[in-house]
């Protein structure tokens, strides 16, 4: 709110609270800055993309800090995939544990209802400390020709102010009205240009164990259904259509989600016994079309985009809040870079769009031979091997691609930060000593006090801590030559070295 009809101020204005803003929002707000998140909506609110990555919610949720409370929420684990898809007439399954990025304890991810995710995550950035605002309505930003400086907005009472800002977060998604305002134009694909029809049923069959929670995606004559298990009763389902072929979902959707269900026997199948839900947020049939596109710049002096506000692909592997959230990890490390005078803005957001557009890119060219349904599977795995350019077998390859996790970025993989890991194998280690000495080995006790011994501990420590970590002991590797590399908290750029 304006004071007096002066602006206010905030270290950084995050239009949108979706995954990517409110993800953004707290990575910043965690390194002490004053963030203010405008949300044109009241939550809980509808969102289509329910199906996560273990990305998303080992990575960048424990990032954050909120992976506990997701786990809490009682959402259905998806172990993997099952697709009918391809010349194999049988359904065939990935599960996310064949990637030793994933394996153990992180081995799944969520199916979740978007109103309800969405919101855990809204509500722990203002846990956070951001200043999160709902019905407000970002209406422009503050432009001064060479730097965007921060926004207008209207509230839910029709009162206008403006906040003066470093940065601009534009996190709105596919509807944002101000991405132009970054100097870029949209470019949608040639190649993904279908249509979505989607509802919701109850009492719909499941897969047996352990794939009940997986995503099945059932490719048909017409394109592919998505069927998602978002709790033991309720299921998301929507038919993927091409474009030459709209007019089968033009006309009443009752109708048309009817006969595309009748085109398809194993979806039939499963919903033999199902009663379409037509009451609350889940009540309605809707379309989507046009979804697949990046923008052609991601972000200008002042401004940044993150999440559908900068690009999305295809939904059949479920990047969308994938992209969303590492999108947000990536413009937060910029940011919070920028603010510490510790990068200058150049670097810091060159190294956002290249990782963003590479993370971008391994999805839309895998898709791209995907979309041939005259192969067998192991041709999908071998393609996924060629486009993240793997040493890894060729399923490992595309598991840890539609896992999210083809970067190598620790912060996305591992359960824990590399310096959460250093300290509590340095802990084990210190307690180990102290144990010795308080098991009155007398005899050592002179000699661990010698520097010389000490300092010989410390290297066979650091050693030690070496082979417990494996590689990654040092900061992962810059992803591109001359590049930047991760701080060890994961929350802004460090130069190598
Ligand atoms: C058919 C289909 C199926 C999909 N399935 C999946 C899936 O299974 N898994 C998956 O991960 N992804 C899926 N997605 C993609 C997913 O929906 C998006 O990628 C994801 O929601 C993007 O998150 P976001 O934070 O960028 O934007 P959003 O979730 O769209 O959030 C943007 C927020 O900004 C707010 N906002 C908009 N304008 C303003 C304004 N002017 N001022 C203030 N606030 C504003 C909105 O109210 C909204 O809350 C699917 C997409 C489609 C089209």
């Amino acid at each position: 709110m304006s004071i007096n009809g002066l602006s206010e101020e905030a270290d950084v204005v995050v239009v949108g609270g979706g995954p990517g803003g409110s993800t953004l929002a707290t990575l910043v707000a965690m390194r002490g800055h004053h963030v203010v998140l405008l949300e044109k909506e009241k939550f809980p609110r509808y969102q289509i993309g329910e199906s996560l990555l273990p990305s998303t919610v080992h990575g960048i949720c424990r990032l954050t800090g909120v992976a506990d409370e997701l786990a809490k929420a009682g959402f259905t684990k998806k172990r993997g995939g099952t697709f009918r898809w391809g010349a194999t007439p049988e359904p065939w399954t990935f599960a996310f544990s064949v990637s030793p990025k994933m394996a153990g304890e992180t081995s799944y991810a969520y199916q979740v209802e978007r109103s309800r995710f969405d919101q855990i995550l809204l509500d722990h950035a203002r846990h956070m400390g951001v200043d999160v605002r709902e019905q407000h309505a970002v209406t422009d930003v503050i432009d001064d020709g060479g730097r965007i400086r921060g926004v207008s907005y209207r509230d839910e009472t029709g009162h206008e102010g403006t906040i003066q800002a470093t940065y601009v977060v534009d996190a709105s998604g596919n509807k944002s009205r101000i991405y132009r305002r970054a100097g870029t134009t949209r470019q949608y694909s040639e190649f993904f240009r279908s249509l979505a029809l989607f509802g919701y049923f109850e009492d719909a069959k499941r897969m047996p164990e352990p794939n009940s929670g997986n995503i099945l995606c059932v490719a048909f004559a017409s394109g592919w259904f998505w069927y998602i298990p978002l709790s033991p009763t309720l299921t998301s389902v929507g038919a993927v259509v091409r474009s030459e072929l709209a007019g089968k979902i033009q006309g009443d959707p009752e109708e048309a989600m009817a006969s595309l269900i009748a085109e398809c026997p194993m979806i039939s199948d499963y919903l033999r016994n199902a009663r379409r839900v037509t009451d609350g947020q889940y009540g309605e049939l809707r379309v989507r079309k046009d979804y697949s596109y990046a923008n052609t710049k991601f972000w200008r002096p002042g401004m940044v985009l993150v999440g559908d506000a900068a690009c999305f692909v295809d939904p059949v592997f479920s990047s969308g809040v994938h992209l969303a959230t590492y999108g947000a990890l990536l413009a937060a490390r910029s940011i919070n870079s920028v603010l510490a005078q510790a990068i200058d803005e150049e670097t810091a957001f060159r190294e956002f769009e290249q990782r963003y557009r590479r993370e971008y890119g391994v999805f839309y060219e895998f898709l791209v031979s995907f979309y041939d349904v005259h192969v067998e599977e192991d041709s999908y795995f071998w393609s996924a091997k060629k486009v993240t350019d793997s040493t890894s077998s060729d399923l490992e390859s595309f598991v840890s691609l539609v896992g999210g996790v083809s970067s190598g970025e620790s912060a996305l993989a591992a359960t824990q930060t590399l310096t959460e890991r250093y300290k509590n194998r340095s802990g084990e280690f210190a307690a180990a000593v102290d144990q010795v000495i308080a098991n009155k080995e007398q005899s050592m006790v002179p000699l661990m006090r010698s520097s010389i011994v000490k300092q010989a501990m410390q290297e066979g420590a650091k050693e030690q801590v070496r082979v417990l970590l494996g590689p990654d002991l040092e900061l992962d590797p810059p992803l591109f030559k001359g590049g930047l590399v991760a701080s060890p908290d994961g929350l802004a750029w460090s130069r190598p070295g």
